[in-house]
């Protein structure tokens, strides 16, 4: 069992994103550069997003990537939820970066920086 503890949130830089991509201050591969590794992860480990893209309306993934000095060569892998809980079990408190992915359109946003908390 885990919790997630302070949670710090990029919805402001996601609005500002689209806000730039839509005014078209932004090209649209800098928005939108998934690459095979990210989308790989996104299909392979992520949840299906309970948004559509903002991009192209297609359907996203949410995927968890998890960071700690303690993990070694783990650290910066994407894992599920079940995987977080075994790892916080393992070596403790974890970064975890959630991030949304379209592997339609390569559109790709941090959405969430949070500490999974091992619960004793
Ligand atoms: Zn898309």
């Amino acid at each position: 069992m885990f919790t997630y503890e302070h949670e710090v949130s990029h919805e402001w830089q996601r609005r500002h994103t689209l806000r730039e991509l839509k005014r078209g201050h932004m090209p649209i591969d800098v928005a939108c550069d998934a690459d095979f590794l990210l989308r790989a992860a996104a299909q392979h480990h992520g949840v299906e997003s309970s948004r559509p893209c903002p991009v192209c309306g297609g359907a996203m993934r949410d995927v968890r990537w998890v960071y700690s000095e303690k993990l070694g060569r783990r650290t910066g892998t994407a894992r599920s939820e079940a995987e977080i809980d075994r790892l916080a079990a393992e070596v403790g408190a974890l970064t975890v970066h959630i991030v949304e992915v379209c592997p339609s359109c390569k559109w790709n946003h941090l959405l969430q920086e949070v500490t999974a908390v091992p619960v004793v």
